[in-house]
Parts: structure tokens; sequence; C-alpha cells
């Protein structure tokens, strides 16, 4: 059977929780509030053990059910270093929530150059910051999949205009993006995928600018 990515899209931002499934076992990335029933069920289904949690980045959409996730199934959490404090500590953004974000710290870190291997996979870290100061992207070459969390999507960007976020690491960010091959696709934390080729010539045209 071959390896099976399920899109959960989970919460009031609809963020995308990715469950990447290998025969008996699981690796999330992402893990936004509501999921933690909609990946309990999938797992169930599938009669499959999740691995791992991995945080893209700290944004309160992407880390709300990770505590209990990981309560439930004893999966690690991973994230990049910079994650530690806003894991250790979760904060809303511009406005209050309704609801309490439970503390997440990592179990594992991830840092730029890393490889997290699951099954045949093996993704390569890449730090892409930008959106967060924290956020990382996982890299598979051999399938050519990227999941970027809100790093890169149809069309766009993740907003700058959060406290954390920075226009500049973004277009380096960006920039780096371009040396994958066009036949990648990108799987976003919101929204359907796309494909490096597809957003290359807005991406060239707008780091050309900020030389
Ligand atoms: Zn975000």
């Amino acid at each position: 059977m071959d390896i099976e990515i399920v899109t959960l899209p989970c919460g009031p931002l609809e963020t995308n929780a990715y469950l990447i499934v290998d025969g008996d076992r699981a690796l999330l990335i992402d893990a936004p509030p509501e999921s933690f029933l909609a990946v309990l069920d999938e797992l169930e289904r599938r009669h499959a053990r999740l691995e791992r949690i991995v945080i893209t980045h700290t944004h309160w959409d992407h880390i709300v059910d990770a505590a209990k996730l990981r309560r439930e199934t004893g999966a690690p959490i991973a994230a990049h270093p910079e994650a530690v404090p806003r894991l250790e500590q979760p904060r809303s953004l511009l406005t209050p929530l309704p609801f309490a974000i439970e503390p997440a710290p990592p179990d594992e870190l991830l840092d730029d150059g890393d490889t997290l291997s699951f099954g045949p996979l093996h993704f390569q870290i890449i730090h892409t910051p930008g959106h967060t100061p924290e956020q990382i992207s996982l890299y598979e070459s051999t399938r050519r999949w990227f999941f970027g969390g809100d790093t890169l999507f149809p069309g766009g960007y993740g907003r700058v205009d959060l406290p954390g976020s920075s226009m500049e690491q973004t277009v380096q960010t960006l920039r780096r993006l371009l040396q994958l091959p066009d036949e990648v696709i990108v799987f976003p934390g919101h929204g359907p995928t796309t494909t490096i080729g597809h957003e290359r010539p807005w991406i060239e045209q707008l780091v050309s600018q900020w030389r």
C-alpha cells in the first residue's frame, strides 16, 4: 500500500492538519483546533499508530490540539528551537481567544538541515522564517512534497503584518524556495495545494524587487 496523505482542515481558520500514513504508522503535521477527534478517527480507521507530531509554527491555529493528541497517542511533539517559548506559553495573536491554549513544549527539536525519517520518507527540514521566526517546512525530495505551514500558498505567502513576522525574512525564504524543482507539490497550512512551478513567476518577480 502506498503512502497516503490525509488532509484535515480543522478549526475556525480551516487550518490543514496533514496526516501522512504509511501502513500502520502515521506522522502528523500541525494540530489545529478540533483536529483531535478527526486525527484519532483517521488513525483508528487505518489501525495506525501516531509516531510523531510536527509543528510548523506556533500560531494558535496550528497548535491548539497538540498537547491533547500527545497525551492520547504518546507521540512526541517536534518543532524548531525558536518555537519553544511559544509552545511553553502559547498566546493568541491579535485578539483574545474564547478558549485557553494548552502548553505543548516540544520533546524534540528540528532545525535547518536536519532530516526527519518516516518509513521510506526522508524529510529535509528547511527553516522558513518570515511569517513567524520559528517556522519550518518539511521537504521530501524523492516524492517532491513540501509541507510549508504558512510559508507559501497559491498566489501568495503567509501574512507578515503580525507580531514577530518579517517581510525581509519572507523574501529570503521565498528566494530559497526557488531552488526547489517546479514539480514540487506544496501542501500549505490553509487551502488547496499548489506547485513550486506554478508559484515561481510571482516569487521571482517579488524577490527581484528586493535586491
Ligand atoms: Zn500562521
